[in-house]
């Protein structure tokens, strides 16, 4: 948990004088809302994002006194229940705003929220056109846009043109909106420099130890992933392994059999066969590979290079931790770390520690 706070207040200090917002949709990227955003208050976060309007009210509940956006937006009809729990949804669509500024004047309430420019990544937002012409015609609103953002769809891909191309036009949109704050960048985007952080930034995986691109500045690791070895045996070599007997041990084999597997989000594409190693796990200080498949419940470590009795049933094996980084075990899962972390499953026992 101090880990969490620290890198919140690493990338506030970087962004200063921009707001740094804290993102935590999908359950705080799987590590729980409930302890995070409470955490991340305390750090001194005040400004949250979610994607679903069930996420707000979570959040809310948590965090009487935040400002919460709705990153998914309005779905039709449900602008009195994000009123009533005072959310802001993130207005993408005309019909998303020509909704929220009828129910803004039919309560005469101005209810201030993000607007969403598309500026390249065509997935969600007002076309560019749209927004040059609603900047025009604000006045006839209905409400005061509290922020209007983008997203960039290349941080984490250095010098990607498309990058450079999505923050001029995002500067030419957000200077039609005069007086209103801009917000950009993600995680990556906030180390792109000044010109990419405008008046808030908006990190998530930052803040749970994944890294999108390598070095500055120094953020902590946040989960422990450790799984429980329920069997040690011994092979002999030219056996096979699991499923679909996809690894043959070229060596008499010592093996641990560890009780995670693909039901913990410990993905199959992270498990071994003859033509490809799998994952590491670190097991009495070495790391050691999987071999074979990995199954719903289970999946098996080669502890072959470890001294004779070094490791007993009862003991660790150590998937995320000692070393290993979520991005380690993303990159050998063929996986990006917001996968490994949002994938982390139900059956943990999740013990939260400092903060
Ligand atoms: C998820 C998300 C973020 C946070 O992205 P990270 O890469 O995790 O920092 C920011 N903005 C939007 C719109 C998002 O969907």
């Amino acid at each position: 948990m101090s880990a969490i706070a620290d890198n919140w207040r690493t990338l506030a200090a970087l962004a200063a004088p921009a707001e740094c917002a804290a993102v935590v949709k999908a359950n705080a990227y799987g590590l729980g809302i409930d302890r995070v955003a409470p955490a991340l208050w305390k750090a001194g976060a005040r400004t949250f994002f979610v994607a679903h309007f069930k996420e707000a009210l979570e959040l809310r509940a948590l965090l009487p006194e935040a400002v919460i956006y709705v990153l998914n937006g309005l779905l039709p009809e449900t602008a009195a229940d994000h009123a009533a729990a005072r959310l802001r949804p993130v207005l993408g669509s005309v019909p998303e705003i020509t909704e929220w500024s009828d129910f803004c004047r039919d309560q005469g309430a101005d209810l201030p929220t993000a607007l969403h420019v598309d500026t390249g990544m065509n997935r969600l937002g007002l076309s560019v056109d749209e927004a040059v012409q609603l900047a025009g015609t604000r006045r006839m609103l209905g409400f005061t846009p509290s922020l209007v953002m983008s997203h960039l769809a290349c941080a984490d891909t250095p010098g990607h043109a498309l990058t450079a191309r999505q923050r001029a036009v995002f500067a030419d949109v957000i200077r039609r909106f005069r007086g209103v704050p801009g917000s950009l960048a993600n995680s990556a985007g906030t180390l792109l420099g000044r010109d990419f952080r405008f008046e808030l930034v908006r990190p998530g995986i930052f803040l749970y130890g994944g890294v999108a691109i390598t070095g500055v500045p120094p953020l902590r690791p946040v989960v422990r992933l450790e799984a429980k070895i329920i069997q040690v045996s011994s092979v002999a070599a030219g056996e096979t392994v699991g499923y679909g007997a996809a690894e043959r041990l070229k060596r008499p084999s010592r093996l641990a059999t560890v009780s995670i597997g693909y039901a913990d989000g410990l993905f199959r594409a992270a498990g071994s066969s003859d033509l490809a190693k799998g994952v590491e796990a670190v097991v009495a200080g070495r790391r050691c590979h999987l071999v074979g498949r990995v199954s719903m419940d289970l999946a098996t470590l080669d502890i072959t290079d470890l001294p004779e009795g070094a490791v007993q049933r009862g003991d660790v094996a150590v998937f995320l931790g000692d070393g290993i980084s979520v991005d380690d075990l993303a990159a050998r899962s063929g996986t990006i770390g917001y996968e490994v972390l949002t994938s982390l499953g139900a059956r943990y026992a999740r013990r939260y520690i400092g903060g």
